[in-house]
């Protein structure tokens, strides 16, 4: 695998074959390396970016503390034959500093995460279209656990008539439901086994065992701080911390109704 940290790096491996791009922050976990799988069923070259990217945290969010395991990601990547690594340091992303140069849609950012986090999916949206810029990919693929996330940058893509093709991944989730998350090494073994009733939770609700109002109780009661339960687009949506560590999922309805059929 080749390490590229420089735009003039990224330069010298555009060529004539197709080239399927997953940016992620890092702390790489089975969910990433699902998207790196996709990735290659597209196209012959895959290349992965590692950034943890300043302007999409808040004052009091987790940025310094955010996991970085970067011995360990090169290991993962290599032992899925990944060709790239783009590598880079926030100079080369933000060489005029830490600036918001692309905004998110208004209607799809302010609900759900945009509440209460603001101005994040302006961070997600600059630095994915100068990475989008800078590495000129035919497909990029994004995990549906940013359900919101992705239809911001689907959105994005469109209205800046970027040419790529965004690729949505399905949640790869721990054997007892939990989304995977690099946040997840931040919950206690006690929070550890409280954490997939959010998962337990978004079921019920798309099953129709329980209302929105029932399951935020319970999820309360287990000791979550609820920043939102929801129903939107035929999708429910959840966001809880536990803790200090904040936890997002979400489930389709229509994936639920050959359950409700048996
Ligand atoms: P992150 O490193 O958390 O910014 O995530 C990078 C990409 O991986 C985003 O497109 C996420 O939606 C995706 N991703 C993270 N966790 C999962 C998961 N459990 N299943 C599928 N995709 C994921």
């Amino acid at each position: 695998m080749q390490i590229l940290k420089t735009k003039n790096d990224l330069q010298k491996i555009q060529g004539d074959t197709k080239l399927a791009f997953v940016p992620t922050m890092g702390a790489l976990h089975e969910g990433h390396l699902s998207l790196v799988k996709i990735a290659q069923s597209y196209a012959k070259k895959v290349i992965v970016s590692i950034f943890v990217n300043p302007t999409q945290f808040g004052p009091n969010e987790d940025l310094s503390k955010y996991p970085r395991t970067i011995e360990d990601d090169i290991k993962k990547l290599e032992s899925l034959n990944v060709d790239f690594l783009f590598l880079p340091d926030a100079s080369e992303l933000y060489p005029q500093g830490l600036e918001i140069t692309h905004f998110a849609n208004k209607e799809l950012s302010e609900a759900l995460c945009g509440l209460n986090r603001p101005g994040h999916f302006d961070g997600v949206c600059t630095v994915v279209y100068k990475l989008f810029d800078l590495i000129k990919p035919d497909y990029a693929i994004f995990g549906q656990k940013d359900y919101q996330q992705l239809l911001i940058i689907k959105d994005m893509v469109k209205t800046e008539q970027i040419m790529l093709e965004i690729i949505e991944a399905e949640i790869f989730r721990e054997a007892d439901g939990l989304a995977m998350s690099s946040r997840n090494i931040y919950l206690s073994p006690e929070q550890r086994l409280i954490a997939p009733k959010l998962n337990k939770a978004l079921k019920s609700v798309a099953q129709g065992k329980q209302s929105i109002d029932e399951a935020k109780l319970d999820l309360i009661s287990l000791g979550f701080e609820l920043d939102y339960l929801e129903t939107r687009r035929n999708r429910v949506f959840v966001a809880a911390k536990l803790g200090s560590t904040r936890l997002i999922d979400n489930i389709s309805l229509s994936a639920m109704i050959p359950l409700l059929n048996n």
